[in-house]
């Protein structure tokens, strides 16, 4: 349930009413920004009835919305959220947004052949891994804050924010000033610690789905990044295990569908990860836009068949040109601009 109080209630006013919540073992907790009018409760759904808040006389609204979801929730935040990914790029707004760039960072020369490849083809920014989530203990595990270093000169040198993932909260210090976003990798999405971290860094935050959750737990994981104070939050449906095995996982873009509905949050398509099949990244960055995303996260590799991890997936710098021309009247159809 959310509430709504009306404008100008003092403050001991809305603390009184807010300790008469809590005596009654329901939290108040703010949404939006300083100065907020509006509370997420969270408690008993009887003790909510019995207060009949609706009759309160410091209550302007009370939205009745199941969900557990409460901050990422469009019920009380319609209008769609922009996030700011620094060097003029924000998703969530008119513009059509593409991450693009290798798995990992795997050299000078491998990263700065991709950043000069997807600026010409006209992606906003660049992508590329430092610390490697790999199945095997035996991969390619990323060469770290070496690796971080180059990200951050490159992206100064092309003028293009750069997205890397943090997989440990450890790390964290080697990202603050080199990275402008954090990614949040699958096999993370339910590491609290590593989400409250993020949270506290206060720089946007790319979370991808899980292999294996429901896209309400992908809510419940935005929120504890949302209860730290940051809302710059962007989600990333990077396809689901199923029974499928001709591709490396299933796009899942019913949830791309029902996410743009439900949350004000802004949504991101991964087709590399999705399929795991270079020659099916065009057909469903395509779908992608038609269902509503906000932006691709493509990985482009100078020469996919020497990439150290995810060749099988990249695109070569050609195929990705094309796929950035073959997009625009797809953005267009969707209203959206490149
Ligand atoms: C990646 O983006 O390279 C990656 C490891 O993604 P995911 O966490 O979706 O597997
Ligand atoms: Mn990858």
């Amino acid at each position: 349930m959310f509430l709504v109080l009306r404008a100008n209630v003092p403050e001991t006013d809305r603390e009184r009413l807010i300790e008469e919540l809590r005596e009654r073992g329901i939290t108040a907790l703010t949404v939006g920004g300083n100065g907020t009018r509006a509370y997420a409760l969270v408690g008993s759904a009887l003790a909510l009835e019995t207060m009949a808040l609706e009759q309160h006389p410091l209550v302007e609204e009370v939205i009745r919305d199941p969900a557990p979801y409460k901050r990422a929730s469009r019920s009380l935040h319609p209008e769609d959220s922009v996030v700011d990914l620094g060097h003029g790029v924000s998703v969530g707004g008119e513009r059509f947004v593409v991450i693009a760039g290798p798995c990992a960072v795997e050299s000078e020369a491998q990263l700065t052949a991709a950043a000069d490849a997807v600026k010409a083809a006209g992606a906003h920014a660049l992508r590329g891994g430092a610390y490697k989530p790999r199945t095997s203990p035996y991969s390619f595990q990323g060469h770290g804050p070496e690796a971080l270093e180059l990200l951050a000169d490159v992206s100064r040198r092309w003028r293009l924010p750069v997205v890397t993932e943090v997989l440990d909260t450890a790390d964290l210090k080697h990202f603050i000033g080199r990275a402008d976003v954090l990614q949040v990798g699958a096999r993370n999405m339910q590491n609290y610690a590593l989400l409250r971290a993020v949270g506290r860094s206060g720089l946007p935050v790319l979370l991808k789905r899980g292999l294996a959750a429901t896209a309400e737990e992908l809510l419940l994981a935005s929120e504890y990044i949302l209860t730290e104070g940051n809302e710059k939050v962007i989600l990333c449906e990077r396809g689901i295990r199923t029974y499928e095995t001709t591709t490396r996982n299933t796009l899942d873009l019913n949830t791309v569908a029902w996410l743009k509905r439900n949350t004000h949050l802004p949504v991101l398509v991964d087709p590399s990860h999705g399929t795991g099949v270079a020659e099916l990244v065009a057909p469903l960055s395509k779908a992608a836009v038609a269902v509503g995303a906000d932006g691709l996260l493509i990985e482009v590799h100078p020469f996919p068949a020497e990439a150290l991890s995810d060749g099988r997936q990249s695109l070569d710098p050609s195929t990705f040109t094309t796929l950035m021309q073959e997009l625009k009247p797809f953005i267009a159809a969707a209203g959206r601009r490149p």
